[in-house]
């Protein structure tokens, strides 16, 4: 167990301007805490913070991370809470241990294994500081060095497979080598124990045999770098377990067959003296074919640059050699974190080279950024902030671009359960449908069988799916409502004509309107694509039309619903509608559709009905008179929570703001929420708009809308 002046002495090496006194407190604090805690092992539980924070400063990390490690379980585990954390230790260490704990936290319910790539996108998206997710890979790194002592072995090999899906995954991605290889091995040796040690016993084996062979091929081939004037390090290895097992499932060959068992490493001080190193090993040595990548000029996605190559070496050892300068090794090992180091040397300036922007860039947003948001905004993390990621209540996790809420959820879980949400309970409490979801929420879909899409949830859908669900739906019943419309237009102009109606008579015309059916028919004249008149004419061509369309006017004079004199722009004569579609008000922008045989209909200008509406010639252009003593009716939708007096609470908040209610139906009666439409006399949209604002302030009323 590494010793507290260990640690610290540690840190003052490689930052000599570390807070020697927030380390002691926090090593102090942490072990008091700790207490008589043990693990598994039956050391005192502080050894793990303790080596968790060796591990980070094996990476070179800012004392405030090292400080972290120490304290990372104190929250979840002993009685600290953050705020005890922020007074002691500061706003930034409160806020990582907060981080990690919330990581912890999140590793409890990592149960379904399919899902480990949205698992590993969300544990990224919810650190909100780079370092927040290195304290969690050493804190893996540490519990896997102690798996062992775990008794229970299903429990060993779900932490290990968990390991090896989530973690080692993660830190390749990361590009810290040293913890990757690691942990893969450590996994390994518990998912795979029989692969592990046979591998292990082959390689010791073989090392005994040739402990001279890696020494004496490191020295021809110093000998000939020397040949060319060139300095550099040499180091052979050998690769891990896991690395040999993965290569010998994929190439389907047997340990025997697997030739390059060794590497070799050549760091140089350049770029050019790294070709210049390749072109001496490639003229020296024969070149085995298709071996040769060049991630210098083109690096891994984690930043990782080097030559790789392979020959038949020394010997006539087929050897595989990595070559590559400090930097670039420096990188490879430690990926990520090495930022901390480079900005400590030289205050981050002196790798001017251009591979190195990338770290210079994480630097100053490190020490620019506003909060940690913006910080992760810009840095490598930012791949995920387009996305949220939410469990079911059975813990599958639903991956949905930011902005997404309760019913594109539904959605993405199922087509059938989108449809047919009625509610939804986020982290156990019942909220709206159009909450917009945030990362690590659970999310229960309530549902009823009842229940259909509602136009108004495309307002606040982002996915395409639930989007063209929805869209999809409304079009089905916009089609049966102009079915309705048209057939009612049809029967009635058939009547005032005087002659005989039946479907069956449309079908010898339904050829010449390209209809498919009857409905189809039906369908283009409530529409208005098709006139009921012309039908007539086209069954009954003798027929006189202009007589019906007088006729149909004046019956319709006699009894309009409404007085036309509120609105200017009318026809003299013509009965006037306030269409259902969008009931529109003085103040709103209107227009009139001259509709034969009924008058005209006004609508809203927006309304899609007069957005789609493609006769012109029909369209009035309409206002409303300056004066207007009369009241009018708009029509409110609201949904709110099943509670005793909820409705009267409704009515009574309408009436208190002058408010007439003049008709109510309930939608849509759910246990937890009832959708209702409410038709209010008021006296214009200002008038309309302060009593929905009026109902948004109350509590139980979930959503209100103007139809
Ligand atoms: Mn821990």
């Amino acid at each position: 167990m590494i010793r507290q002046f260990e640690l610290v002495e540690k840190l003052k090496e490689y930052d000599p301007n570390t807070d020697e006194d927030m380390l002691n407190r926090a090593y102090v604090y942490s072990m008091k805490v700790h207490g008589a805690q043990k693990r598994a092992s039956g050391d005192p539980y502080f050894s793990h913070p303790l080596e968790v924070a060796g591990i980070l400063a094996d990476l070179g990390l800012d004392c405030f991370s090292i400080v972290t490690a120490l304290l990372h379980d104190t929250v979840e585990d002993t009685g600290t809470s953050i705020d005890d954390i922020e007074e002691m230790f500061g706003a930034e260490v409160a806020k990582l241990v907060d981080g990690v704990t919330k990581l912890s936290k999140l590793e409890l319910q990592s149960e379904a294994t399919k899902q480990a790539e949205n698992f590993r996108k969300l544990l990224l998206a919810m650190s909100s500081d780079i370092r927040v997710i290195l304290v969690k890979l050493a804190d893996r790194l540490h519990n896997m060095r102690t798996l062992h002592h775990i008794k229970d072995i299903t429990r060993r090999r779900r932490i290990a497979r968990e390991t090896m899906e989530i973690y080692v995954p993660l830190t390749e991605r990361m590009g810290i080598h040293n913890l990757k290889d690691e942990l893969e091995d450590l996994a390994f040796a518990n998912l795979n124990p029989e692969a592990r040690d046979s591998i292990a016993n082959r390689l010791k084996f073989l090392k005994r045999n040739r402990e001279d062979t890696v020494v004496e091929i490191i020295d021809k081939l110093k000998s000939t770098m020397d040949e060319a004037d060139l300095s550099c390090e040499i180091s052979g290895r050998e690769k891990t377990p896991f690395s040999i097992w993965r290569k010998m499932q994929k190439n389907n060959i047997t340990f025997e067959q697997l030739a390059d068992v060794m590497a070799f490493r050549i760091v140089v001080k350049s770029v050019p003296e790294c070709y210049q190193t390749l072109g001496i090993i490639h003229n020296q040595y024969l070149v085995v074919p298709h071996r040769f990548k060049d991630y210098i000029s083109t690096p891994k996605p984690n930043k990782y640059q080097s030559l790789h190559t392979a020959i038949i070496g020394p010997q006539n050892h087929r050897i595989e050699i990595q070559i590559r300068t400090q930097e670039m090794h420096h990188i490879a090992e430690i990926g990520i974190a090495a930022h901390w180091k480079y900005k400590q040397e030289d205050g981050g300036i002196a790798h001017e080279g251009k591979q190195y922007a990338w770290l210079r860039g994480l630097l100053e947003i490190l020490e620019q950024a506003a909060d940690p948001e913006e910080f992760l905004e810009n840095t490598k993390l930012e791949m995920f902030q387009d996305q949220v990621f939410c469990f079911t209540p059975k813990g599958e996790l639903i991956g949905l671009p930011r902005g997404a809420t309760a019913i594109d959820f539904a959605y993405a879980v199922h087509s059938e359960i989108g449809d047919k949400t009625i509610g939804a309970i986020i982290n156990k409490k019942q909220m709206p449908l159009r909450t917009i979801l945030k990362n690590g929420d659970q999310v229960e879909v309530l549902t009823s069988k009842k229940q259909n899409p509602s136009p108004t949830w495309e307002r606040f859908v982002v996915t395409g799916k639930a989007r063209s669900r929805i869209r999809r739906f409304i079009r089905s019943q916009r089609r049966e409502q102009f079915c309705d419309l048209g057939r009612s237009l049809a029967v009635k102009v058939f009547k005032q004509a005087n002659v005989s109606y039946s479907e069956k008579v449309l079908q010898s015309v339904l050829k010449k309107y390209k209809a498919q059916s009857v409905d189809d028919l039906f369908a283009m004249v409530g529409e208005g694509l098709v006139s009921a008149e012309s039908i007539l004419s086209s069954v009954y061509p003798n027929h006189d039309q202009q007589q019906v369309v007088n006729e149909s006017i004046l019956e319709n004079k006699e009894k309009p619903k409404k007085s036309p004199m509120s609105i200017k722009g009318l026809i003299p004569g013509m009965a006037v509608h306030y269409a259902g579609c969008c009931h529109p008000l003085p103040g709103d922008s209107i227009v009139g559709i001259i509709v034969t045989g009924r008058g005209v209909t006004v609508h809203i200008s927006d309304c899609e009905v007069i957005t789609q509406f493609n006769q012109p010639e029909r369209l009035l252009d309409l206002s409303w008179e300056e004066e207007i003593s009369e009241k009018h009716v708009g029509r409110l939708q609201m949904t709110f929570l099943n509670q005793k007096g909820s409705l009267a609470n409704v009515t009574a908040t309408v009436s208190k703001h002058n408010g007439n209610i003049v008709n109510l139906k309930i939608t849509n009666r759910a246990t937890d929420f009832w959708d209702i439409y409410i038709d209010v006399e008021v006296e214009s949209v200002e008038h309309l708009n302060n009593i929905v604002a009026a109902l948004r302030t109350v509590s139980i009323i979930n959503a209100v809308y103007r139809d």
